[in-house]
């Protein structure tokens, strides 16, 4: 039995817990970061990271596919996954090694081994017990299933869809969500058949409506097939594939099936109910300055319900260091916090969406504006399609942005800073935009809602 005693305690080095780890031994405290599998946690080794490189892989797959019409003699053999997978490895393993780094040099102590929560100011890993004056939960999430739908062979998860070693014909994903669409979207750009299966009536359900109705007839262009509105029944499976069964008696016939429908907090057995943390269907409930019920113990990250986004937990968890630190920072909202699916095309959006705007200020009180990419010089090289919608307050700030087409996540850094500054439309429209780029679409967007369209 050991003990050792700490400022700060983390428990999880995702996301949300290694953010807080550094930034807190950056103000000068003493801090342990307890971490049962790699530090860098769900992003780093199977979420934002490595899909990213798949959906690059993808990207260079339709640009060979695509090359004659720009004139360029290349021809698409196919694609080594196993190269892929170095290549993905090779990004993983190098920021893998750069985040060990830097905890070794911010002089963190990295306690290897599963943690559990068992008092207030005390988390036991093994033989020792790691005590803390603050204690920051950072567990973070694992792949959902529906009830009764069991993972295993040909039905799987994310994680085992990054494992894959080969390009599956045909695939049935079950969630049209950022998940399911952007692996949808690698398979696709690789060559598999993949239909998508949303029991809400749209693809992207929780972007505006105007984008998924574009984000749904670019899948279509691309052979996506998809089913909207109706919900999954049950699979079954055998040793050459899988056959899915819809409420409506439609079935399809896939060689694997997908299941991205959310991810759900990872808090079971960890002792958080027994300490007495207040928590709802597995989430831990804080306050808006992400303090638990009880003093000292904080939360960050997909434990606490919201958004489940690799940038909201860095935010929380340089928030919490802070806060403990008595700098008192800005309260994170969800609403202002940029998201983006990554997929051909993409789709990014920050603030509020028409509906809930005019919601909280009355229809008559908000103007919105549609750019359409087809004025963009930049968007028409790039043979994209899509839009930039803006959302005002009559006389008062920009509310909300909503965009689709290729590249547009690349975008919601400016609009963002709108949101955020409660910038009025006519205070960015004269910002001057680099020619030729998308973003001129947004500054285009920004002059027309500030009554000066100029192309429009
Ligand atoms: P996690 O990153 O899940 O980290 C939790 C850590 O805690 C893990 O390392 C775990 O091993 C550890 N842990 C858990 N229990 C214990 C314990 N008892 N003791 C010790 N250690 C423990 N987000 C984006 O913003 N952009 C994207 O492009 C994006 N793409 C994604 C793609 C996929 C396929 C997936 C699955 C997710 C993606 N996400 C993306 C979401 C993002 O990965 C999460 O929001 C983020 O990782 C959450 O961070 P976290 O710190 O809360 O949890």
């Amino acid at each position: 039995m050991s003990s050792h005693t700490f400022d700060l305690v983390v428990l999880g080095a995702g996301s949300g817990g290694y953010s807080a780890a550094l930034r807190a031994s950056q103000l000068g405290m003493s801090v342990a970061l307890i971490e049962k599998s790699k530090v860098g946690g769900t992003c780093l080794h199977v979420g934002c990271i490595p899909t990213k490189a798949l959906l690059h892989a993808a990207e260079v797959a339709d640009a060979a596919r695509d090359a004659a019409r720009f004139g360029v003699k290349a021809t698409l053999e196919g694609i080594d996954v196993p190269a892929v997978i170095q290549y993905r490895e090779g990004i993983v393993s190098s920021k893998y090694k750069g985040l060990q780094g830097l905890i070794k040099a911010r002089g963190i102590t990295l306690i290897e081994g599963e943690g559990r929560l068992t008092s207030p100011t005390t988390v036991q890993v093994g033989d020792t017990t790691v005590t803390g004056t603050n204690i920051v939960l950072a567990t973070g999430s694992y792949s959902r299933t529906l009830p009764g739908l069991e993972i295993g062979g040909r039905v799987i998860t994310s994680e085992q869809a990054l494992q894959l070693d080969y390009v599956p014909k045909k695939v049935a994903v079950l969630g049209g969500g950022v998940i399911g669409v952007e692996f949808s979207s690698v398979w696709r750009s690789w060559g598999s058949e993949v239909h998508i299966i949303e029991g809400l009536p749209r693809l992207v359900p929780a972007e505006e409506e105007s984008v998924s109705k574009q984000f749904e007839r670019a899948f279509r262009k691309r052979g996506i097939e998809f089913t909207t509105g109706v919900r999954f029944q049950s699979v079954t499976q055998n040793d050459q594939g899988v056959v899915v069964t819809l409420e409506n008696g439609a079935t399809i016939e896939a060689e694997l099936l997908l299941v991205a429908v959310g991810r759900g907090p990872a808090t079971a057995n960890l002792g958080f109910e027994e300490v007495g943390v207040a928590m709802d269907r597995g989430f831990v409930l804080t306050d808006e300055r992400l303090r638990t019920n009880i003093p000292g113990v904080w939360a960050v990250g997909d434990i606490v319900p919201g958004l489940q986004l690799a940038h909201r937990g860095y935010q929380h968890g340089i928030f919490v260091a802070e806060e403990i630190a008595g700098l008192n920072p800005v309260v994170i909202s969800d609403t202002n916090i940029p998201k983006v699916t990554y997929s051909e095309p993409e789709v990014a959006s920050v603030g509020l969406g028409e509906a809930k705007a005019k919601e909280q200020y009355g229809d008559a009180a908000i103007a919105t504006y549609e750019y359409n990419l087809a004025g963009n010089g930049k968007s028409h090289i790039l043979e994209t399609s899509g839009s930039i919608k803006i959302i005002r307050v009559i006389d008062g700030p920009v509310v909300g942005v909503h965009m689709i087409g290729a590249r547009v996540g690349e975008l919601i850094g400016e609009a963002q800073l709108a949101v955020n500054w409660d910038a009025h439309p006519e205070d960015v429209a004269p910002l001057i935009h680099a020619h030729p780029t998308q973003n001129e679409a947004l500054g285009e967007a920004f002059l027309a809602l500030a009554g000066k369209p100029l192309h429009g």
